[in-house]
């Protein structure tokens, strides 16, 4: 059994987390938010009362915050908290956050003995409940099979992207591609439904044919098309519109660094801004509500 401290218990953390405790892993918890502390402590973790006291004694640390300034503020600095995780052991970060912060945190915990892989996933809270996660890593390869045990209880695919950042990266162009699909999406159902189509039908006629993609397959952005998806919940849970946006800044400060052109992603990130000024809180497939002029 892994002593493994589990900090940000959110919309991912907190199923990502279940799964371990299922799998018989003791976990401290650390969040600052009470709910998600109160559902930790539910599922059978242990609730700390700082991230400092979660790592006592753990030899795996979990984090999946936000973005790059709360893994930043978390772990580096002279309070830092890889001062006080033990020496020798393995933080994973699971976070999306900019792979120069993740290069930045990997380098300050080899400096201190730790191993330290940056770890994004794809596959949504479904896939975070289900522990059928991607698993995108950029570190050392050794670290990561000391964490694959530990990734396969959460996930099902695991990939080694390459060096300390490198699983950002790949996470980012992903991501730039899923806002893309999920516009492209919603503005086709919703020219489907304004010409007298019932959306599940025009639904399922573009999953089987070439329109066929994720958003389709896994994540209809239509009201009462997907029971499961998030648009069928009031677009409560899932992933924030707010973390796409910040997701697709992360592309175009990828792309600016290194002179590509990302002209859909950057209409997708001009779209998703003017969408979180309205509903910033919502599933990222509320952006339908631009398209609709059905109601
Ligand atoms: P969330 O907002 O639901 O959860 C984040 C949690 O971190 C919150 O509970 C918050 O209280 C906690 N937190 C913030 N700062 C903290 C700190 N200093 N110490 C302890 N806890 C702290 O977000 P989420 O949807 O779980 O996403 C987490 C990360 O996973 C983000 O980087 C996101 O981009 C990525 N992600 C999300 C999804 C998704 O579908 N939601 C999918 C893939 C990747």
């Amino acid at each position: 059994m892994t002593t493994i401290a589990f900090i940000g218990l959110g919309n991912m953390g907190g199923p990502m987390a279940v799964n371990l405790l299922k799998a018989g892993h003791g976990i401290t918890a650390y969040d600052l938010s009470d709910a998600a502390m109160t559902a930790a402590g539910e599922a059978g973790a242990t609730p700390a009362t700082s991230a400092g006291e979660a790592v006592t004694g753990a030899d795996t640390v979990i984090s999946m915050l936000p973005a790059s300034q709360h893994v930043e503020s978390l772990y580096l600095g002279a309070d830092g908290l890889l001062q006080s995780i033990a020496r020798g052991s393995l933080v994973i970060d699971c976070s999306t956050i900019a792979p120069a912060s993740s290069r930045k945190v990997a380098a300050a915990a080899a400096e201190l003995g730790l191993e330290f892989i940056d770890a994004p996933v794809s596959g949504g809270t479904a896939g975070a409940t289900a522990g059928t996660l991607t698993f995108i890593v950029g570190g050392e390869a050794g670290a990561l099979e000391r964490a694959r045990p530990l990734l396969e209880i959460m996930g099902q695919n695991i990939f080694h992207a390459g060096a300390a950042g490198a699983g950002q990266a790949a996470k980012i162009a992903n991501n730039m591609l899923l806002a893309i699909h999920m516009i492209g999406t919603s503005e086709a159902l919703s020219l489907g439904a304004a010409n007298g189509l019932d959306p599940k039908v025009l639904s399922e006629i573009m999953r089987n044919s070439s329109g066929g993609n994720w958003s389709l397959e896994k994540y209809n952005p239509w009201p009462g098309v997907m029971e499961a998806a998030p648009a069928s919940r009031d677009y409560s849970g899932g992933f924030g519109s707010a973390l796409m946006l910040k997701d697709l800044g992360l592309a175009a400060e990828a792309a600016m660094a290194t002179g590509s052109a990302i002209p859909l992603g950057e209409l997708a990130r001009n779209l998703y801004t003017l969408h979180c000024a309205e509903s910033g809180g919502l599933d990222f497939s509320s952006i339908v509500g631009m398209f609709r002029h059905d109601d």
